[in-house]
């Protein structure tokens, strides 16, 4: 990686603005009730970068977007659950501030000592972070010494806390870098990017194509095989002149699937059998039938076992393994086996050496359930910035940072 981490520069001492990814999922959206952090992987996975600066006695100024609030009215999606939390995990005071930038935040700042931490307001309530705006920004670089960015699921969004405050902290002549986990994010993904071995075998699912239409048209040119399943297997099936039922299907992307099947047939491997039922509630039956019957009434939830196998021989020898996008309807049980057995695969490869890397909130969830997270190369933390970086895209909170 070209771009410099905590580990090139000196951050005894210093105050350090640190970007995290603390989007949380919490216990409730009433502003009312108390509000908990019902899953803290999130918080689990900064703790390298935090421990790094803590045991270098930096005093540490905490900044994280949670939820898509509209405002600071948007009380359920403040920090201080988050921030609790924090300070639970490390055994540490973790002071939660009411504010982004403002007077109280500066006399906070001003007045913390080595190994202090301070978790500022949640930067979505504060109107300049979505719009980049300079002068929240160097409100946040008058803050600190140096800035980390270690929110890689963020990167791909030039927001004031991703971007332009690594700007204003240059412009002051102090250090912008990535975090521990950014550093590990750049380094599994840029297999796939910079020279990924071949054979590589990519594996797209999920819910829509239209999300990922980018990503695929990417890999039909850098990857040997595209495995499609998940609900956007049938727009692929349903512009091959399958009739699919009652199946998700994105009429609009239905020209670019034909066009991706012209262009890139030959590398595109699709379901021959689907689990088929009339809806995902328990009482409704399902059934396993090949592609060319699926029932007028009904809809495909889940690749069937056939496909299961082909998709298994068409990993054999695979040296890379990209997967982005759930096999079927994976939150419901009966509609789980496509996505399970994938992963149970994918788990096997990883063992045998192939690089498995997995990416996709929904994706890392699945892999997670099934608990085979561990035995994957890289789970990836991103949804969108992972995509864009698979992409091969530029991501603004990478790129400003300072490189090597
Ligand atoms: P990721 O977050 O990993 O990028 P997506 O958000 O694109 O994945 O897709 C995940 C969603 O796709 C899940 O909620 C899952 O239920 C849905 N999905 C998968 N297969 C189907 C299907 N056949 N029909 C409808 N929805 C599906
Ligand atoms: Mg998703």
């Amino acid at each position: 990686m070209n771009k410099k981490t905590i580990s090139d520069i000196d951050v005894s001492g210093k105050k350090v603005l640190v970007r995290v990814d603390f989007n949380v999922p919490l216990s409730s959206k009433d502003p009312n009730a108390t509000i908990t952090v019902t899953d803290d992987t999130r918080i689990e996975a900064a703790l390298p970068t935090l421990n790094h600066l803590l045991e270098r006695e930096a005093a540490l100024i905490l900044c994280s977007h949670l939820g898509r609030p509209k405002s600071a009215a948007d009380r359920q999606y403040a920090m201080d659950p988050v921030a609790r939390r924090l300070g639970e995990i490390l055994g540490r005071l973790v002071t939660k501030l009411d504010e982004v930038v403002g007077q109280s935040v500066t006399t906070a700042v001003q007045a913390m000592k080595p190994g202090d931490m301070i978790v500022l307001e949640n930067t979505r309530f504060h109107p300049g972070e979505t719009k980049n705006d300079p002068e929240l920004s160097r409100q946040l670089s008058a803050l600190a010494d140096v800035y980390v960015n270690d929110a890689f699921g963020s990167a791909h969004r030039a927001h004031a806390t991703t971007e332009g405050v690594a700007r204003a902290i240059q412009a002051k002549g102090g250090p912008a870098v990535a975090g521990f986990l950014m550093e590990k994010e750049l380094a599994a993904l840029s297999v796939a990017v910079d020279a990924p071995p071949h054979p590589y075998v990519a594996i797209m699912g999920g819910a829509k194509i239209s999300d990922k239409i980018q990503l695929i048209e990417h890999l039909a040119q850098v990857a040997d095989k595209i495995l499609i399943g998940g609900g956007m297997a049938n727009t692929f099936l349903k512009a091959k002149g399958h009739e699919v039922g009652q199946s998700l299907v994105e009429e609009e992307a239905l020209p670019e699937a034909r066009r991706l099947l012209d262009t890139a047939g030959d590398k595109l491997v699709l379901p021959v059998d689907v689990v088929v039922a009339a809806s995902t509630d328990d009482a409704s039956p399902c059934q396993n039938v090949p592609v060319g019957q699926i029932p007028a009434g009904e809809k495909a939830l889940d690749i069937g076992l056939v496909t299961i196998q082909h998709f298994h021989n068409a990993l054999q020898g695979a040296r890379l393994v990209v997967w982005n996008g759930p096999m079927g309807v994976f939150e419901v049980t009966r509609f789980a086996s496509g996505t399970n057995a994938l992963a149970m695969l994918l788990a096997g490869l990883a063992d045998q050496g192939t690089q498995v890397i997995v990416g996709g909130g929904d994706s890392a969830a699945a892999v997670a359930q099934a608990g085979l997270a561990g035995r994957m190369t890289h789970v990836s933390t991103g949804g969108g910035a992972t995509l864009e970086f698979l992409e091969g895209q530029t991501l603004p909170g990478i790129a400003v940072l300072d490189d090597k």
